[in-house]
C-alpha cells in the first residue's frame, strides 16, 4: 500500500526536479553554462535572441549605433537563411552574432542527432556569414535537459543564459520591461531581449532608457566574448572568440 501511495509522489517528484532542471538560467547537469561572469568591473552584455528580423532587427541596430553600443544577437538559423543580408549587416556593424539554433524548437526531449543537426546547421549559416571564432550557443527558451548540455561538452561549446531578462516576448510594458532589467542587472550581467518575433516598438524604447540609465551608473557594453574575458573565461579551443571585423 505504501508502494501504491508513494510512487505518483515520486513520480511526481522527479518531474517537478526535470521541470525545474530544464528551465534554470544557471545551472546544468554538465558542461560550461554562463548565465553572468564574475567581475567587479561595472561592464555588461546585451544580448537579443530570435532575429534577424526585417523591420525590428535595422531599428535595434540604428538604436545601437546611436549610443555607440556592441551587443550580442543569437540568431535562428532558418532566420538567416530567410533574411542572410541583414544577417550580415549585424556582423558587419561589428556586433557578435551567436547560434540560437536552426528551428528554434524546445531541445528537450529530442535524439541526440536531432540536437546536433540544430546545431551544426546554424553553425554552418554563421561560418557562412564570415564568423570567425568560438561560436556561443543560446538554447531556445532557455531550455536543456540532457542531451544538449551533453552534445555542448562534447563539442567544447559555451552556454550563455541571462540574468537579467526583460521578457519582452511577454509584455511591451516599457517601464515593466526597464525595471525588470534594472532591478536585475549588475556588474558582469548579460540582459536578454528580443529582435525576433512579433513588433517590439516597446522593447526598442526599453533598450534606450536601459542604456541611457546604464550609461549614467558608468556601465559600459561589451559584446559576450568579451565579458567572458573580463570574467576570465578563456575562448575555447583557444580560438580567438572576437566579434566581427
Ligand atoms: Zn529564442
Amino acid at each position: 500500500m505504501r508502494w501504491a501511495v508513494g510512487t505518483p509522489l515520486v513520480v511526481l517528484g522527479v518531474l517537478v526536479g526535470l521541470w525545474l532542471l530544464s528551465r534554470s538560467w544557471t545551472f546544468q547537469l554538465m558542461g560550461e553554462l554562463y548565465p553572468r561572469v564574475e567581475t567587479s568591473e561595472k561592464v555588461v552584455a546585451l544580448t537579443f535572441d530570435d532575429g534577424p528580423r526585417p523591420g525590428q532587427t535595422e531599428a535595434v541596430l540604428e538604436l545601437l549605433k546611436r549610443h555607440g553600443v556592441k551587443a550580442s544577437f543569437f540568431m535562428v538559423g532558418r532566420n538567416i537563411e530567410r533574411h542572410r543580408e541583414l544577417a550580415a549587416r549585424v556582423l558587419a556593424e561589428g556586433h557578435q552574432v551567436g547560434n540560437h539554433s536552426y528551428s528554434h524548437h524546445r531541445l528537450i526531449f529530442k535524439s541526440p542527432s536531432y540536437v546536433r543537426e540544430e546545431i551544426d546547421k546554424t553553425d554552418a549559416l554563421l561560418r557562412g556569414l564570415g564568423v570567425e571564432g568560438e561560436l556561443l550557443f543560446r538554447a531556445p527558451y532557455g531550455k536543456k535537459l540532457l542531451v544538449l548540455p551533453w552534445l555542448l561538452k562534447q563539442g567544447g561549446r559555451k552556454h550563455i543564459t541571462f540574468d537579467a531578462v526583460s521578457r519582452d516576448d511577454e509584455t511591451q510594458d516599457v517601464e515593466l520591461l526597464t525595471s525588470r532589467v534594472m532591478d536585475a542587472v549588475k556588474p558582469g550581467s548579460i540582459i536578454l531581449f528580443h529582435d525576433g518575433g512579433q513588433d517590439k516598438p516597446g522593447t526598442l524604447k526599453a533598450v534606450d532608457i536601459v542604456i541611457g540609465r546604464l550609461c549614467e551608473q558608468g556601465y559600459r557594453f561589451v559584446t559576450v566574448s568579451e565579458l567572458l574575458k573580463l570574467g576570465g573565461i578563456e575562448p575555447a579551443n583557444g580560438s580567438t572568440a572576437s566579434p566581427a571585423q
